[in-house]
């Protein structure tokens, strides 16, 4: 029998919140109680805003919370290559571009675009989907632009990347999403368009390195927050251009503020370590998230 394999995985660009102590808990005690591994990933392809003192914070308030994880702790600012191999691979099977338009080239397109009437198609999280501009490029001009230096994004190109893939394909889904779905999920990462793969001088974006490093892993099962959960159809796609193996996944609810809005990393009151200065302990942590530890 195969060993299942959590993980959690935080971003080392603020500090931890109640939301992130729920999801933190609820990894480790599933990874328990399936007899499973549990492991940390920092997720730092941000170097501007992903600090080793924000790193060293994430440490001290897992340990806090009195959670044990595998090491080496994988970092992921520590294996871009890994990352640059994947995008090599949809670079050569011709279904990511470069994409040059800046945000107010897109804004003032998508402006025009819905001064004709029609609104402009948006993804699940809301924002615009990406115009076919930089998709019609030619290939000589794109070319001329990267070599003279201009900034530009790697993009797939989910039309010719769906007609790579076996459609339909799905996930299995033990948590919920945002109308409740579970068992056996659609993905339909079409509604998400040409989302972003890589960037000139950083070569992966969430999306690519989640799927990557999920694969080797070998986690078995991914448990996240609920905000995820559209996101996991364009993580479904990579998986299978890449051909990687698909974890089981649970997506949790949030942790929500007073105001009933998700917390934020700015949001000093629910965070870990203010809670502890107040005089929290990591069972009041756990109760107020609505988790029981000593189970
Ligand atoms: N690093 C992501 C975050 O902090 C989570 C990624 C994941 O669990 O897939 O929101």
């Amino acid at each position: 029998m195969t060993v299942p394999v959590f993980r959690f995985a935080p971003s080392s660009n603020g500090a931890l919140h109640l939301g992130h102590a729920y999801s933190a808990l609820l990894n480790h005690s599933m990874a328990r109680a399936a007899g499973g591994r549990f492991l940390l990933r920092i997720e730092d392809i941000d170097i501007i805003r992903c600090t080793p003192e924000r790193e060293a914070q994430i440490f001290r308030d897992l340990e806090w919370l009195g959670l044990e994880w595998e090491e080496p702790v994988r970092r992921q600012s520590d294996h871009f290559d890994d990352y640059a191999q994947a995008l090599e691979r949809l670079v050569d099977a011709d279904i990511v571009y470069p994409s040059f338009m800046s945000r107010g080239e897109m804004r003032a397109y998508i402006a025009d675009a819905e001064a004709q009437g029609t609104p402009w198609p948006r993804d699940p999280d809301g924002a615009p989907l990406f115009p076919p501009v930089d998709k019609e490029r030619p290939n000589s001009e794109r070319r001329r632009r990267m070599e003279k230096g201009e900034p530009f994004a790697w993009r797939l190109d989910m039309e010719a990347a769906l007609a790579h893939v076996a459609a339909p394909f799905f996930w299995e889904e033990t948590g919920g999403g945002p109308k409740g779905e579970t068992g056996r999920i659609a993905a339909r990462p079409d509604a998400w368009g040409d989302v972003v793969l890589a960037r000139k001088e950083v070569p992966t974006s969430y999306h690519l390195a989640v799927v990557v490093d999920d694969a080797l892993q070998g986690i078995t099962h991914v448990v996240r927050g609920r905000d995820l959960f559209h996101a996991t159809a364009v993580h479904r796609l990579l998986q299978e251009l890449l051909g990687l193996p698909v974890p089981r996944y649970h997506h949790h609810a949030l942790i929500l503020g007073e105001d009933g809005r998700k917390l934020s990393k700015s949001r000093g009151d629910t965070g870990i370590d203010a809670l502890r200065a107040a005089g929290a302990t990591p069972g009041d942590i756990a109760r107020m998230v609505g988790l029981d530890l000593s189970r």
